[in-house]
């Protein structure tokens, strides 16, 4: 098992519909702080960003946000849930960040910014930049399409077995930081 420091989490800067959404936000954000796993995230205060930083933050675990300077304004800033707040110089530099200070990635429901977030992390692993786990918390099936579309891509050439097998998912909490915590496959 890989001991974790910190978990970066790309999630939505909306609510979205379902009520399943936030709900397990807040329970990943108190199981975070009750284990010790620092959060680094986007350090917005809107939607399911805002629920998870405060369900870390209110829990007594640390709390990270990353933003671009140009981002640093009172409407997307959220002061009271972070331990800490890196200002960047652009989104280059905040992923870059996020990326080199998490030991593993979650996707919660989100939109085209968690949807580039995940998918540039995956990219990354495939093509062998890094070695950390990468996990979707599959919230009432929010990303049942995104991995049948992976499935998709592996039936017509376009993923290895191998590659996809690196994209975790799970509709509960607890198992998908164990899916992070355990030792990294190799990828041929
Ligand atoms: P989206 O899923 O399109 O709502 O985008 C959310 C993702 O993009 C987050 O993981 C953030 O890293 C980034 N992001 C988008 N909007 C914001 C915002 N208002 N404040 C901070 N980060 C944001």
């Amino acid at each position: 098992m890989k001991s974790l420091k910190r978990v970066a989490v790309f999630c939505g800067s909306s609510l979205g519909t379902d009520e399943q959404f936030t709900t397990d936000a807040k329970k990943l954000g108190i199981e975070m702080a009750k284990r010790g796993i620092g959060l680094v995230y986007g350090g917005g205060n809107k939607g399911i960003m805002g629920i998870l930083a405060h369900a870390v933050y209110d829990n007594g675990g640390e709390v990270i946000g990353v933003l671009p300077e140009a981002m640093n304004v009172p409407q997307v800033t959220d002061n009271s849930a972070h331990t800490e707040l890196r200002i960047v110089k652009d989104m280059h530099e905040r992923k870059n960040t996020m990326y080199s200070l998490s030991d593993g990635f979650i996707a919660l429901p989100g939109g085209i910014g968690t949807i580039e977030e995940i998918t540039e992390i995956y990219t990354w692993r495939q093509l062998g930049y890094h070695d950390k786990n990468i996990a979707l918390l599959n919230s009432n099936g929010f990303w049942n399409s995104f991995i049948a579309q992976m499935d998709n891509c592996v039936d017509l050439g376009f993923l290895s077995p191998e590659a996809r097998n690196i994209l975790k998912s799970s509709n509960v909490v607890d198992e998908i930081l164990d899916l992070l915590a355990m030792e990294p496959e190799e990828l041929p």
